[in-house]
């Protein structure tokens, strides 16, 4: 179903139109000023199509305070997940601030956006409603989410945009995954990836001993890390939250994470079993290397795991200290960091979009690279490609140069940025058929060459005209 996003400063009314338009009363999950500020959904239905509704503000606890990183994630929200976003202020008071930057970071989005325009309970007031039109919208919508009035008018402008929900055809009920915009109006789509406020989910893997929790402790300070956790103290997952720059890196189920063992098959094996469970919870997933011992088949078997995944990934080449110590002479090739990075990759091709950073956890040597990097792969990872860019972007790329058999040769008519996060392609191609491996390998090197996605695997979605 498609996907409606409410967006506004507190106290304009959004609730008022949110429960106007899915006529229940939505619960309010928690009342911990941290859980409040949950997004909560509901359904909202209109001559007979059905589509879902999210709050993107959810309940603020303070009204009064609405910080710039407030408004950042609730337009990341939206432009991310909605199909059509509905910005909500109040038209019985001035423009504000916060109405004007949430108005700038939606309108150059370029996805279809409404203004409503709340307490417009009359005709005469409603005239008002235009004064908000120099926010940018092409259209405002007077409302009174309280009375209903001017609701359908909104609601018929939006429906005007969004994609159908019922009967779906097989390519509109792939277009219903998370993230899948509508594809039936790519020039739609914007690169906004410039916003990299968003919350990142890391997750830490990596075979036994590695120094997962030396890093963990590390990136999140050893204040609160548990040095010698006694087995059976730390069942429950636990995230651990670190703030950087406006951005907040969550690293997922810390307890996982910190649970020690010996390199026995069996911490082995479980190792493995915990990088698929966090790879589940994360975005991005810092794959630990022993630089003492280089890159085994187990972390190789990690490594695959995370390239399938979907995740980003950061590769984290740790003990860097231990081995340039070793060696007194710093030429020899173990201490080169471009030799040792080139043996790395050798055993983790699939990887090679990741990025490669040496450090020391135990001796907090480069770890704020860490930061960076997953910062950079966690922006990189949502940017959206335009459709014109796109276009422009087949005209100019030699697909003969592509080593595939005569007989395996496609040819694409068009080709839209469909998701992000992964970033994922569809290619409407003259034949129904998968794409060749290396036509792939080529074609992922050349948008990786025009636009980088530095970090995240890339996804592609072939639809052929047969
Ligand atoms: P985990 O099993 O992957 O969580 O690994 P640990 O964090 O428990 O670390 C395993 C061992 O490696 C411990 O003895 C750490 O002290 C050691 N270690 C971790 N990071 C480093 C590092 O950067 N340099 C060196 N020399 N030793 C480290």
């Amino acid at each position: 179903e498609p996907l409606i996003a409410i967006c506004g400063r507190p106290n304009v009314g959004k609730s008022t139109l949110f429960n106007r338009l899915t006529r229940t009363r939505r619960s309010i999950v928690g009342d911990e000023p941290g859980i409040t500020r949950d997004r909560i959904y509901g359904e909202v239905e209109w001559q007979g199509h059905k589509a879902r509704l999210v709050d993107t503000g959810g309940v603020i606890p303070d009204d009064e305070a609405l910080i710039p990183s407030e408004i950042f994630r609730q337009a990341q929200v939206a432009l991310d997940e909605a199909d059509a976003i509905v910005m909500v202020v109040d038209g019985r008071s001035e423009i504000t601030a916060p109405d004007v930057e949430m108005a700038r970071l939606l309108v150059r989005s370029g996805k279809p956006i409404f203004l409503a325009v709340n307490k417009m309970e009359s005709a005469a007031v409603a005239m008002e409603a235009d004064n908000f039109r120099t926010l940018g919208f092409k259209e405002v919508f007077p409302v009174s989410a309280e009375h209903g009035t001017g609701v359908g008018d909104l609601l018929d402008a939006v429906y005007g945009v969004l994609p159908a929900s019922e009967t779906p055809t097989d390519a509109e009920e792939e277009a219903t995954d998370d993230e899948v915009t509508n594809e039936d109006e790519p020039k739609l789509h914007r690169t906004h990836g410039e916003f990299d406020l968003h919350e990142t989910k890391i997750a830490i893997i990596g075979r036994p001993n590695v120094g997962k929790s030396t890093l963990l402790n590390a990136l999140t300070g050893t204040k609160r890390a548990i040095v010698s956790p006694i087995a059976g103290t730390t069942r429950d997952a636990v995230d651990e939250v670190v703030s950087r720059g406006g951005h907040d890196f969550r690293f997922v189920d810390t307890a996982g994470i910190r649970r020690k063992g010996k390199t026995t098959a069996m911490a082995e094996k479980l190792s493995v079993i915990m990088a698929r469970k966090h790879l589940e919870a994360s975005d991005v997933a810092l794959l630990v290397i022993d630089a003492t011992e280089g890159v085994t088949a187990l972390d190789a078997n990690i490594g695959g795991y995370a390239h399938e995944s979907g995740r980003s990934v950061v590769i984290v080449v740790n003990k860097w200290d231990a081995v340039t110590s070793n060696r007194e002479d710093k030429t020899t090739p173990g201490a080169n960091q471009k030799v040792y990075a080139e043996q790395v990759r050798e055993h983790l091709k699939y990887l090679d979009y990741a990025p490669l950073v040496f450090i020391s956890a135990q001796k907090s040597m480069n770890v704020p690279a860490v930061f960076r990097e997953v910062a950079r792969v966690a922006k990189e990872r949502r940017k959206r490609v335009t459709t014109g860019e796109m276009n422009r972007f087949l005209k100019r790329v030699d697909f003969q140069r592509a080593s595939v058999p005569m007989s395996r040769r496609v040819k694409i008519y068009f080709m839209t940025q469909a998701a992000v996060a992964p970033p994922t392609f569809v290619l409407f191609t003259d034949k129904d058929v998968k794409l060749h491996f290396s036509f792939e390998r080529f074609l992922e090197n050349q948008i990786r060459e025009s636009f980088g996605f530095v970090g995240t695997p890339i996804w592609f979605k072939t639809k052929g005209r047969n």
